[in-house]
């Protein structure tokens, strides 16, 4: 109240003050925020959006160079792009079973999910043009040969092999290019699923396959069995559609991912000895 009083003076809030009061008994901070908003707007409209378009002035959003292998995003929306960035982002904050993500890591891959669909997003299947990662990268780090440099990333920083082979692997989203004379073999090796397959994918895996994920395929990469890069063909009984977080759990984490025969799908996880490894490490 005494913020509403600064904004519309002390006269105009007294005479209101009794059903003001009546309501500030009744509410929490939150909800009587919204009647003093309201009732400001009752007052003076052009107050409340001199107001607005005060607010809507001081948005910004930063991105920073990373930082070891973090890139920090901060930011201000005003009230509007607030809950349209809230609404677009909300479904991904969902947990799918066993999801052991926080609810911060489920909003920062649904970001990502989100800028990745881009120019994709007429397409419900999830085919067709998405935002291209470009990546400099040697044929040895595509083969994840050890000892092969990191990939480089267009906009600064690098990023490990493996990583590299699981954005090449759906190579819609990425273009790898090479150093000197291996540019023109890893430029034109890199390759995208064709619409087709990509159309039967879909329909054989209806989503994410990572047993009790149900992602739906517009969040989804065709990822290769078998990496095209180690001659894995790009045929169906060499895919599996995998949302972001399980492609990444499948490549960088270590985790196998099988077809049986009978069309179920098993993931392994990576060798208790590796866990193990990795945390006394
Ligand atoms: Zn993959
Ligand atoms: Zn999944």
């Amino acid at each position: 109240m005494a913020r509403t009083a600064q904004t519309l003076g002390a006269a105009q809030v007294r005479k209101a003050e009794p059903t003001l009061l009546k309501a500030a008994e009744t509410m929490d901070p939150g909800q009587f925020l919204g009647v003093a908003k309201n009732f400001e707007h009752q007052v003076d409209g052009q107050a409340a959006l001199a107001e607005a378009n005060r607010a809507h002035e001081r948005r910004y959003l930063r991105i920073g160079q990373p930082v070891d292998g973090l890139v920090r995003i901060d930011g201000l929306l005003d009230a509007e792009g607030g809950a349209i960035a809230r609404t677009t982002l909300e479904p991904y904050a969902k947990p799918t079973k066993g999801d052991e993500r926080t609810p911060g890591q489920r909003l920062a891959d649904g970001l990502v999910t989100q800028c990745r669909r881009g120019a994709g997003q007429g397409h419900p299947d999830g085919a067709g043009p998405r935002p291209q990662l470009i990546i400099n990268a040697t044929l040895d780090t595509l083969a994840g040969i050890d000892g092969a440099p990191a990939g480089q990333l267009e906009w600064g920083g690098t990023v490990p092999a493996e990583t590299v082979r699981r954005l090449a692997c759906d190579g819609a989203l990425s273009r790898i290019t090479g150093l000197g004379e291996l540019e023109w073999e890893i430029t034109h090796a890199a390759r995208s699923i064709p619409p087709a397959t990509r159309r039967a994918l879909v329909a054989r895996d209806h989503h994410c396959v990572f047993p009790g994920c149900d992602r739906p395929p517009p969040w989804c990469d065709g990822h290769h069995l078998i990496h095209w890069a180690d001659d894995g063909p790009t045929k169906l009984d060499n895919l599996g559609l995998v949302c972001g977080p399980h492609h990444r759990k499948v490549h960088e984490e270590g985790w196998k991912l099988r077809r049986e025969n009978d069309g179920r799908w098993i993931a392994t996880p990576p060798k208790l000895t590796v866990i193990a490894r990795a945390r006394t490490g």
